[in-house]
């Protein structure tokens, strides 16, 4: 079986079209690379494996362990193990962000069959996942996200990511301004938690991402489809010659 098939799959907004029949499968043990110039599509994608509200699909499906993800919600997708970037709360003043993430890897660990870990144990958890991800500790004491930089935001996420220990992980690294440390704590956590057993999606216009994290598949999106797909040397070919040498032969449509 395959982890995620994404298949001819077919979306946009209202009457937008913005997907036009991506083709996408992923093994356990793979990382993906979707890159692809500014509006071509990427975080429509994205939203779309997260269960975000306001996408139509129109054609096409994805099967998440031969199962149809379209059809969970959001809770359900985090249960049966999909992580999806910012879905734990972005903003609460006051609440401490490990709280939410001890709920969180509860409930995953119940669909599990697996015992319920309590405050300690979960403290023990935390402890060993900062010390692998080489994370400072304070990050833990802060409210969650509350009046974190963009790094630090960043350190969260991939520290959740390590807590949690999905099967796919889904990022998308938008184009708001990263600098390369945060990138690097990026690369560095889908490095380190990369295992035959998970897969990771890492959904970028950052070529510069691609320096620190080695894919397994690098497909460059374009105008709703997958236009190109090869191995880590095509990021590098993109790097070199631009997204107009992929693209250049590609028909104009509406
Ligand atoms: P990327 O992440 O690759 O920059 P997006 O998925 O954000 O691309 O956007 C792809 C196209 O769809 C763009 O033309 C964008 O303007 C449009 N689009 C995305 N979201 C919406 C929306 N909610 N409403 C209308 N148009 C949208
Ligand atoms: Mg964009
Ligand atoms: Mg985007």
């Amino acid at each position: 079986n395959h982890l995620l098939e994404i298949k001819n799959l077919h979306a946009g907004v209202d009457d937008k079209k913005i997907l036009k029949g991506i083709n996408l499968t992923i093994n356990p043990g793979e990382v993906h690379a979707v890159m692809g110039p500014n509006g071509s599509g990427k975080s429509t994608l994205a939203s779309i494996l997260a269960g975000r509200e306001g996408y139509d699909v129109t054609e096409g499906q994805v099967l998440y362990d031969g199962k149809d993800l379209l059809e969970m919600d959001p809770e359900e997708r985090a249960r049966e193990g999909v992580f999806l970037a910012f879905q734990y709360p972005v903003e609460i003043p006051g609440v401490n962000s490990t709280y939410f993430l001890k709920a969180a890897l509860n409930e995953i660990r119940k669909h599990k069959g697996l015992p319920e870990l309590d405050a300690m144990e979960f403290l023990q958890l935390v402890k060993q996942k900062v010390k692998l991800l080489e994370l400072p500790e304070d990050l833990l004491k802060r409210p969650v996200n509350e009046g974190f930089s963009g790094g630090e935001k960043k350190r969260n996420e991939i520290f959740q990511m390590a807590v949690l220990e999905p099967k796919l992980s889904v990022l998308d690294e938008t184009d708001s301004g990263l600098d390369i440390d945060a990138l690097k704590v990026v690369a560095n956590g889908v490095n380190k938690l990369k295992s035959k057993n998970n897969a990771q999606l890492v959904i970028t216009h950052y070529q510069r991402l691609l320096d620190y994290i080695i894919p397994d598949f690098v497909h460059v999106l374009y105008n709703g489809k997958i236009v190109k797909t090869g191995d880590k040397s095509l990021a590098l070919e993109l790097e070199k010659r631009g997204y107009d040498w992929v693209i250049s032969h590609e028909p104009v449509s509406a």
